[in-house]
């Protein structure tokens, strides 16, 4: 293994833990898709989420300007996904501190726990297990800009971009291995409803 593990080493990790899933699957928003990703399959072995980590840490550490912001850098993410990912990093870091936001469903607009305020100018890696459609980060980083942090950047572990992906530059973005799966819009386009293939549901 490399000391960033390289998009191989990433993406055996997955299958061998059952992360990532070939098939045929629906997300919840209608688009079918050949392949699924479940990266809290991957992230329950504490010696895999390490390694994980560690690796996409030294990706962010490359980067002189974000090395240099370490001591005062905020790691935040959505829960739950993204917590064991944002923890990881901050150990690795040695960033300045680590939290998340939260909602009931996702229905609702994202907050933070009562007392946990942002201070004027914060600095703030946004951080999750995975980007798919970034309709998640984009509420997130809306609510932090909203509260007066700077988001710096965006790292996750897996991007695996849709063709509804909200595009994020300029700002920087980190990944382990991007995954590019096939998408179609509906049942209608999709070749694999067309071929009759059984279809699994999935619920994120
Ligand atoms: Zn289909």
């Amino acid at each position: 293994m490399h000391l960033v593990p390289q998009q191989d080493e990433v993406v055996d990790i997955l299958r061998k833990t059952g992360a990532l899933r070939d098939g045929h699957f629906e997300y919840p928003n209608g688009l079918h898709s050949n392949e699924y990703m479940q990266i809290a399959l991957a992230m329950r072995y504490h010696r895999i989420a390490k390694t994980l980590s560690v690796g996409l840490s030294r990706l962010l550490r490359a980067n002189p300007e974000i090395r240099a912001m370490i001591p005062e850098l905020s790691i935040v993410c959505p829960d739950t996904g993204g917590s064991p990912v944002a923890y990881g990093i901050c150990e690795a870091l040695q960033a300045h501190q680590v939290y998340w936001a939260e909602r009931n469903d996702e229905h609702e607009p994202f907050h933070f726990r009562q007392y946990l305020e942002q201070t004027p100018g914060e600095k703030v890696l946004i951080v999750d297990d995975i980007l798919r459609s970034g309709r998640k980060l984009g509420e997130l980083k809306a609510l932090l800009e909203s509260k007066g942090a700077e988001v710096v950047g965006l790292a996750v572990m897996i991007y695996q971009p849709t063709p509804r992906t909200i595009d994020f530059s300029p700002l920087p973005f980190y990944y382990l291995a991007k995954l590019d799966a096939l998408y179609s819009q509906d049942a209608e386009h999709c070749d694999f409803c067309r071929k009759g293939l059984p279809l699994e549901k999935v619920w994120i």
